[in-house]
């Protein structure tokens, strides 16, 4: 079977390979660089506990298949593609600011009093207690998406960069250079897939800095969210996220998101004020109007959807892997609540 896919970020990529595994010939085209989209501008946590709070029971259960997922998807990657991608379970704290939070945090989970939490984030300014889920995990995106690419050109798949799909006819996607004919279409475009389909998928933006620290000081080892912000651990960094804002395609980084981040990220750690922004990025999270993936049959035929992740792509990666590799070679059901036919 021939498969077209638009994208390259860890969707398009991620199905990909799993295709290739089972045997599918598979173009991957990208109108940028694969990887290079909301992939790279991802935290990399896989915040099933933080994240999935509200979330409707599909979506949680979609973030649970694919945590369970995660150790073996990246050691497999890690394998095929002789990379690293920085996968880890250290833990997350989620911070109370007072009593009455953390009484509200308690059944959750394990909650952890100030002396509990001191002891996991020294450097944390009087924190009231957390909820502390011990296996949490996170991942170097950007690694990710790079061995995800190395990975697919390993299993004899092609990726197009600097091509990007202007037009679908058929079972034929039309680029600036041509047209490529397949069995298959997947429409894995990010925030971008609503330019290229009756598929409403809107772009969110969000931003992150990267603090670099001073000679000396030391990072906490687990995840922390508190304030509105999370802190994240990334090698010799530690990143704080994220801005969330409705400002179409525009990726300009802005001194505002800079200092909200910074100032929240110091009301939790005091300390970080010695710190230097190294880095600071925005990226488009793509987001339907209900909040939930879109994950199945698109409005042509032949033409597959997976898009929509909105904040948790990277943490749904290896089961939307599964799922729709399945789908595209005609095994396995689409879940109603992600259908991107439920919008029509
Ligand atoms: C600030 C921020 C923080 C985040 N943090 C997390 C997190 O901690 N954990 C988590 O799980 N998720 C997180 N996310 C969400 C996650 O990054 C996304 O859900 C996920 O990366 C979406 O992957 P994708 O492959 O669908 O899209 P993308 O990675 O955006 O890839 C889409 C690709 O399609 C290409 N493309 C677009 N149009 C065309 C075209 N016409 N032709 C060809 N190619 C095209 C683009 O160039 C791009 O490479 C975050 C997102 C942001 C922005």
């Amino acid at each position: 079977m021939k498969v077209v896919i638009i994208g390259a970020g860890v969707a398009g990529l991620a199905i990909g390979w799993r295709l290739l595994q089972a045997d599918c010939s598979v173009i991957i085209l990208d109108r940028a660089q694969p990887g290079r989209g909301a992939t790279s501008a991802a935290a990399g946590m896989l915040a099933v506990t933080a994240e999935m709070e509200d979330a409707p029971e599909a979506e949680r259960r979609l973030a649970l298949a694919s945590d369970v997922l995660w150790p073996s998807f990246a050691a497999e990657l890690e394998q095929a593609s002789g990379q690293s991608i920085g996968y880890r379970r250290d833990g997350a704290l989620m911070l109370a600011a007072d009593a009455a939070e953390l009484e509200a945090l308690r059944p959750r989970g394990t909650v952890l009093d100030s002396a509990g939490v001191a002891a996991l984030a020294p450097m944390l300014a009087n924190p009231a207690g957390a909820l502390w889920t011990a296996d949490e995990g996170h991942v170097d995106n950007r690694a990710l998406g790079a061995a995800l690419a190395v990975a697919v050109l390993k299993a004899g798949g092609k990726i197009l960069p600097g091509e990007a799909a202007v037009r679908m006819d058929g079972h034929t996607v039309l680029t600036p250079y041509g047209g490529y004919t397949a069995d298959a279409v997947l429409l894995a475009a990010g925030a971008w897939s609503g330019l290229l389909a009756k598929v409403p998928v809107i772009p969110v933006k969000g931003e992150i800095i990267a603090l670099a620290p001073p000679p000396g000081a030391v990072l906490p080892k687990p995840m922390i969210w508190g304030n509105g912000v999370y802190l994240v651990p990334r090698g010799d960094r530690l990143l704080v996220g994220a801005t969330v804002q409705d400002a179409g395609f525009d990726t300009n980084i802005t001194d505002a998101a800079r200092r909200h981040l910074r100032s929240r990220a110091e009301s939790l750690i005091p300390s970080l004020q010695d710190w230097t922004v190294a880095e600071q990025w925005a990226g488009l999270r793509p987001k339907s109007p209900d909040g939930l993936p879109l994950l199945g049959p698109g409005p042509l035929p032949d033409l597959f959807v997976a898009s929509g992740q909105y904040r948790n792509g990277i943490l749904f990666a290896p089961a939307i892997a599964r799922m729709m590799a399945d789908m595209i070679m005609g095994q396995g059901a689409v879940i109603p609540e992600f259908d991107p036919r439920r919008f029509a």
